[in-house]
C-alpha cells in the first residue's frame, strides 16, 4: 500500500474505516522502509522482529541457496507437509527467520496469551505469526482452502474446516466484480481501458465488470486471490478467530496479525493508478471498518489496540513513465549478464557466476578455491563491468558491506539488507523507476513490482488506533522497525532478541 492511497482515496472512504483510525489516532505520515529490497518476506519479517534482513535473515521472497544449490523460499520447508489440503502448499515453516517475532516475545512472556495469523499468502501469515503462533493460516490456491503446516498442527480447528466446507472461493467467482461507485466518479484513477494493465482474469480487456467466465475451475481458484473477495474471505476468516478462539477475553493479551495480500497481487497487474486497485482499497476500507465492529462487539471498544502498515509499497508502471518522460523503464539483465558471464570466462578462464536473483551475484566459491584464485578480485573484477552497464546505479561487494561502518544513505539501505550467509557476493541497484527484468516481453512492459530502496517503494502508511493510543499526526521520521520497538512497550514485553528499532515516543509518552 502506497502512503498517498490514503489521501488520494480519502474523499471515497466511509466514516468507519481508514478515516475514522486517520482522524481519532496516530497517523505516522513519515514511515519509511531502511533496507534494500522491499519485498513481501522481508516486509512482514522486518515490521514483527522489528529489525532489518541482515539481522533476521528474510533478505528476499526467494534466493539462491549456497547449501543446495538451489532456490530457497523464504517460507519453504520441505520436512513439514500441509495441514489442510493434500498439496504441496503447506511445505513451510518460519525457520528461515533468525530473530525472535514481537508475537514470539508475547508467547514467551505469556504463554496464556493466543496468537493467530491469517493471510492469503503463506509468507504474510507465517512471518509475523513467528515461531510459537496458536494458528499461522493462508490460502492453498490450489483448493480455495485455508490450511496450515504440521510445523504448527496435524489438524486444522473445527472452526477453520466449517469455514473451508462452505467452499467460498468457488461461489465468489462465479459473481462480477463491478466497481462499488459509479465507474465515472474514479477520477482519482487513469480511465479503465489502460495499456498499462495486464489481462489476467480472461478477458479480452482490463475493463469492468469483470465475470471470470473464460476461466476453468483450477484458474478462477487462482484468480480468486487477485480479487477484493478474497479481502472479504479473510476477513471473514479472520472474524471466526476472533470469535472461536476467544481472542481479547484471556488473562494476558491476544495478537491477531492479519495480512491482506491481494492488494500487492492485484497490483503487480494493474498498477496503482488503476481503478480496479482504487475499487480494492474502497472495498477493503468497508472490511476495515467491519473488522472494528467486530472487535468492539467481541472484546469491548476500548479494550485493543490496532497498528495498520504496508509491507511496501510500490513504483507506477515503468512504461508509464517512460510514455511521460519521467525518470524510469526496464531493466533487462538477459544481454548485460550473458556478456559478463564471457567476460568473466575470458579474463579467469571460467563462469565465475553462479546464480543472480534479486540484484544479487553469487559467485562460486568452490571453483575459485579449486583453480586458487582469490575472491576480493573476482568481486571488485565482477563490481567494475557493472558498474559501466546503463541504469545501474550503485554496486556493492559483499567485502565491502560487511567492512564498511556506517555509510551514506544508499549503501546504508543495500548493507541492512544483507546476510553474509544468505546474500549474494555482488549486489547492484538500479537508477530510480526502473525494474528489473530477464527479458524484455509484453508482458513484463504491464503491471508492476517493488523492491528498490526509492521513497516510491519504501513510504508507506503507519496508522495506531484503540487503546491508549493519542489522538495526533507524527511527521517525524519513523523507520518501519520502530513497530515492534512501540509494540514492545504498549505490550509491557522485554524486547525480541534483535530489535533495532526505537520507540515512537509520541505515542507512547502522550497517552
Ligand atoms: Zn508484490
Amino acid at each position: 500500500m502506497c502512503y498517498d492511497y490514503l489521501y488520494r482515496y480519502y474523499a471515497k472512504f466511509s466514516e468507519e474505516g481508514f478515516k475514522k483510525i486517520m482522524s481519532n489516532g496516530t497517523n505516522c505520515r513519515n514511515t519509511q522502509y531502511n533496507y534494500i529490497p522491499t519485498f513481501t518476506g522481508p516486509g512482514h519479517a522486518s515490521i514483527y522482529t522489528g529489525t532489518t534482513p541482515s539481522n533476521h535473515g528474510i533478505i528476499a521472497n526467494d534466493w539462491h541457496d549456497r547449501k543446495t544449490n538451489k532456490e530457497k523460499n523464504c517460507v519453504g520447508d520441505i520436512n513439514y507437509i500441509s495441514t489442510g489440503s493434500n498439496t504441496k502448499n503447506g511445505q513451510c515453516s518460519p525457520l528461515n527467520l533468525k530473530a525472535l517475532t514481537i508475537t514470539d516475545q508475547l508467547k514467551l512472556t505469556y504463554p496464556t496469551s493466543k496468537v493467530i495469523s491469517i493471510s492469503i499468502k503463506n509468507r504474510g501469515a507465517i512471518l509475523p505469526g513467528g515461531h510459537k503462533s496458536d494458528g499461522t493460516y493462508w490460502l492453498d490456491q490450489a483448493t480455495g482452502d485455508f490450511i496450515t503446516s504440521t510445523y504448527y498442527t496435524k489438524e486444522l480447528p473445527n472452526w477453520l474446516k466449517n469455514f473451508n466446507d462452505q467452499k467460498m472461493p468457488e461461489k465468489y467467482m462465479n459473481q462480477t466484480w463491478n466497481t462499488l461507485l459509479p465507474i465515472e466518479s474514479y477520477s482519482e484513477s487513469s480511465s479503465d481501458n489502460s495499456p498499462y494493465e495486464e489481462l489476467i482474469f480472461g478477458n479480452s480487456t482490463p475493463t469492468f465488470p469483470y465475470t471470470f467466465t473464460k476461466l476453468d475451475e483450477t484458474e478462477k481458484l487462482k484468480a480468486f486471490s487477485a480479487t477484493p473477495f478474497a479481502n472479504t474471505h479473510l476477513l471473514n476468516a479472520s472474524i471466526e478467530a476472533i470469535k472461536n478462539e476467544q481472542l481479547g477475553k484471556h488473562n494476558t493479551p491476544d495478537f491477531l496479525c492479519v495480512s491482506f495480500s491481494s492488494t500487492d497481487i492485484l497490483g503487480h497487474a494493474y498498477g496503482p493508478q488503476s481503478i480496479e486497485i482504487e475499487d480494492m482499497y474502497l472495498r477493503l476500507d468497508l472490511e476495515i471498518a467491519k473488522l472494528l465492529s467486530t472487535i468492539e462487539n467481541e472484546v469491548g471498544k476500548n479494550e485493543y489496540t490496532l497498528f495498520i502498515t504496508a509491507d511496501h509499497a510500490v513504483v507506477p508502471v515503468p512504461q508509464l513513465l517512460i510514455d511521460q518522460q519521467l525518470p524510469g523503464g526496464y531493466f533487462f539483465f538477459e544481454k548485460p549478464l550473458k556478456n559478463l558471464r564471457d567476460s568473466c570466462v575470458q579474463k579467469f578462464g571460467f563462469d565465475c557466476i553462479l546464480n543472480e536473483s534479486n540484484n544479487n551475484i553469487y559467485i562460486d566459491k568452490q571453483k575459485l578455491k579449486i583453480k586458487d584464485i582469490n575472491i576480493t578480485v573476482v568481486q571488485n573484477y565482477i563490481k567494475e563491468q557493472l558498474k559501466l552497464i546503463s541504469n545501474i546505479k550503485n554496486v556493492y561487494t559483499a567485502e565491502e558491506l560487511e567492512n564498511s561502518e556506517q555509510a551514506d544513505y544508499w549503501k546504508n539501505l543495500v548493507k541492512s539488507g544483507y546476510q553474509k550467509v544468505e546474500s549474494g557476493d555482488i549486489i547492484f541497484t538500479l537508477e530510480p523507476g526502473f525494474l528489473p527484468y530477464y527479458k524484455d516481453t509484453k508482458k513484463n512492459r504491464q503491471g508492476t513490482s517493488h523492491g528498490s530502496g526509492y521513497s516510491y517503494d519504501t513510504h508507506v502508511p503507519l496508522l495506531w488506533y484503540g487503546k491508549n493510543i493519542p489522538q495526533q499526526e507524527v511527521y517525524r521520521k519513523i523507520e518501519i522497525t520502530d513497530i515492534t520497538a512501540t509494540l514492545t512497550h504498549i505490550l509491557n514485553l522485554a524486547k525480541p532478541s534483535m530489535t533495532t528499532g526505537e520507540p515512537i515516543l509520541e505515542i507512547l509518552e502522550n497517552k
